[in-house]
């Protein structure tokens, strides 16, 4: 036999790629390989690297020719070792999964703002369809184009630029793909969460408003910005002068008017969704004046064109904006004139409202069209999931409020069912193949988890009582109350308490210990975007449209003061809920990750900035999952796969198999090149503990 040294044996078994294709056969796991093997791979465009059954990929922020459709060839079907890393490989295999053992699966997509969750997201959807339905089914097919189109739509509408990502999604996804017994799709569902809605009325210096506004204003005809009383230039309106308009955005706005259409929208759907957009952005040109001792709006010509894209009356649009009515005490109904500063405030939680609301509609009207309908289990047979998940990653900033505490408590939980699944997953199918595992200690966020959605003493429950207390509680006093609930916890620290900590301001400042890092938030504009408030008058006068449409968007519209609860439930509540229900959701699945690596802040593709990267490596909780990967087995495979690619190795196994059965005949291979000691025998399985025994087989075939 030839002496072959182990780098040619790498390339044989990686088919000449650069770096080891999965973490799992580093030599040693620890953080300076990881990182050395992260970078070799991604300075030679291999932008994916496995750990076992999940990908970890690296931005490349160029296009690469890898996802052809020679390349989805190359994966439909075939095992994850069998071809280089690749979402492609994470995808087939969520899907076979579904298709041989009707498991639901669902891939959950991580990574923070600009790592490519959103990218790889669409290729994984893309390659689900291209690999199903070969025969060309028209209600297929018709499922599909809506699952795909969605995104455009979605896009438009939910995503902006940031400083960060040109775009950026501002909202959570998780789209649910069902299966028929055939594997071909016959609907969907999208979950979305938390649209960050306070973008409609600000934005960061040098970042844009969400796309729709500006695709709107550029690309939108002459005759339809007419009618909506639009000016085609961005500059003219408050909500969208900071930011320039992009090249695409008049392309991008037909595209999103042709995926409308074939979604399914109708023409009346699509001059609402558009009017919507407008009363938003006249809305945020409307100024307030205070008039010996009345508050009155500038430019009533605008209230009417308000009036008349709504289809309400302009005399209730004007009331809306100026007075609130009130419940006195004794039960009567009175009307209270605003300051300047509430009509403000009034109008900006109005058009936030109204942009929320619309996203949410809008992404009903697409359930409404993709969701399985007449499907019969026993005519069908059993009807399997695959769930991808895009949401967002944990967020430090500068300067970090109500929404990156919301987003950083979701990436707690997702981190916690990453934890419990990646370890039940394990432990069960050692236990399925009667196997004996060996149990893996790394840190348990549970009680961070705890520290936010705990009842009665988390930081929600603090946030929520302190917004639902009678009386002026301020942003201050609801920040004294959680330091005197949770001063104590080992995650959370307060200025008052920790007076030598400079880098926190006293009175403002509290600070969570994440599992990826310590985040200071600051306290201002908690209650306020806790409490969400809007007046009733706002939601009674849509709800009055004549606008069918617009109508359904405020079924709320319809109670009186008197009926409104007075307890309703905070955004951090009803965001937490929904997570919750997340959790749930993914919990029942087999889960399959992908990892989303930033390699740089530059959008650079020549740049791999160690600091930036080795960060990321480590709040993703990469070392743990290889070596969680590695305690146990790191290869199992099929007895009958197994024996397919190395019986030639075996004089028991080729030219004829001579055992009886298959596990018999892997037997034979094993003990013939002596790693018995590195493995073990599963009910339907070979598990195989180390890297080097794969080597010595892959090396004997190379050369044989
Ligand atoms: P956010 O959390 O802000 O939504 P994200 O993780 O979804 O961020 P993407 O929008 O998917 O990030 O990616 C950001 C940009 O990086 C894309 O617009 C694209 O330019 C580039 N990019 C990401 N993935 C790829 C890829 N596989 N090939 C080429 N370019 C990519
Ligand atoms: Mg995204």
């Amino acid at each position: 036999m030839l002496a072959v040294d182990r780098a040619s044996v790498m390339a044989a078994l990686e088919g000449l790629e650069f770096g080891k294709s999965d973490f799992v056969l580093l030599d040693e796991v620890n953080i300076e390989q990881f990182m050395e093997n992260l970078k070799l791979r991604f300075e030679n465009a291999h932008i994916y690297t496995f750990i076992g059954e999940g990908v970890v990929s690296v931005n490349p922020y160029k296009q690469m020719d890898i996802y052809g459709k020679e390349d989805i060839n190359a994966y439909r079907g075939r095992e994850l070792y069998e071809n280089p890393p690749h979402l492609y490989a994470v995808a087939d295999a969520a899907y076979k999964a579904m298709k041989r053992r009707a498991k639901d699966t669902c891939i959950v997509v991580s990574g923070e703002s600009g790592a490519g969750k959103t990218e790889a997201s669409k290729y994984i959807m893309q390659y689900i369809a291209a690999i199903t339905n070969p025969s060309q089914r028209a209600e297929v097919e018709s499922v599909k184009n809506v699952l795909l189109k969605s995104n455009c739509v979605l896009e438009a509408f939910g995503n902006a630029k940031t400083n960060r990502n040109d775009n950026s999604s501002r909202f959570g996804k998780y789209m649910d793909i069902n299966f028929n017994f055939n594997g071909n799709p016959t609907g969907g569902h999208i979950n979305n969460y938390l649209l960050e809605k306070s973008r409609v009325v600000q934005q960061n210096g040098g970042e844009r408003n969400f796309h729709s506004f500006y695709q709107l204003l550029r690309g939108g005809s002459d005759v339809m910005l007419k009618s909506l009383h639009l000016h085609n230039d961005p500059a003219n309106y408050v909500y969208t002068r900071e930011g320039a308009t992009s090249n695409n955005d008049r392309s991008s706005h037909n595209a999103v008017l042709s995926a409308l259409n074939v979604i399914g929208f109708s023409e009346e759907e699509i001059h609402s969704i558009y009017r919507i957009l407008g009363t938003v952005l006249i809305l945020g040109n409307l100024q307030f004046e205070t008039d010996s001792e009345s508050v009155r709006v500038v430019g009533m010509g605008d209230v009417s064109h308000i009036a008349e894209l709504t289809s309400t009356e302009p005399d209730n649009v004007t009331k809306s904006l100026l007075y609130r009515t009130v419940a006195t005490g004794d039960g009567e109904v009175i009307e209270k004139g605003h300051s300047e500063k509430e009509a403000c405030f009034g109008r900006d939680a109005f058009t936030k409202a109204l942009y929320e609301r619309l996203f949410g509609w809008i992404v009903g009207r697409i359930n409404a069209v993709i969701e399985v309908k007449d499907y019969n289990p026993v005519l069908h047979g059993k009807n399997t999931v695959i769930g991808v998940l895009d949401i967002y990653g944990f967020e430090i900033f500068d300067n970090n409020s109500f929404e990156q505490f919301c987003i950083n408590y979701c990436n707690e939980k997702l981190q916690q069912l990453f934890i419990q699944l990646i370890l039940c997953q394990e432990q069960d199918e050692y236990r399925r193949e009667g196997i004996k595992w060996q149990h893996i200690d790394y840190f348990n966020n549970q009680i961070i988890v705890d520290l936010v959605e705990q009842p009665h003493k988390g930081i929600i429950s603090v946030l929520d009582e302190a917004c639902l207390s009678v009386g002026k509680v301020t942003d201050t006093v609801c920040l004294e109350s959680m330091d005197a609930k949770l001063g104590q916890h080992p995650h959370y620290t307060s200025r008052k308490l920790t007076p030598s900590d400079k880098t926190m301001e006293f009175n403002r400042d509290f600070r969570i210990r994440h599992y990826a890092g310590d985040v200071t938030y600051s306290i201002e504009g908690f209650l306020d975007k806790n409490k969400d408030p809007l007046y009733q008058d706002f939601k009674r006068l849509m709800f009055n449209s004549s606008n069918p449409v617009m109508k359904e968007m405020w079924p709320d519209g319809q109670l009186s003061i008197t009926e409104v609860t007075k307890r309703p439930l905070t955004a951090a509540t009803l965001f937490k809920n929904s997570i919750v229900a997340l959790v749930e959701k993914l919990g029942c699945k087999e889960p399959y990750y992908v990892r989303c690596i930033k390699p740089n802040d530059m959008k650079s593709p020549l740049l791999f900035d160690d600091a930036r990267c080795q960060h990321q490596v480590a709040y993703l909780g990469l070392l743990e999952n290889v070596r969680v990967r590695r305690a146990g087995f790191a290869y199992r495979q099929a007895y009958t796969r197994f024996l397919q690619r190395y019986k030639m190795t075996c004089v028991y196994t080729w030219p004829n198999h001579l055992m009886e059965t298959d596990r018999e005949a892997v037997e034979a291979i094993v003990t013939q090149h002596g790693f018995q000691d590195d493995v073990a025998y599963g009910h339907t399985k070979l598990f195989v503990r180390t890297p080097k025994s794969l080597f010595t087989l892959e090396q004997e075939r190379a050369v044989l």
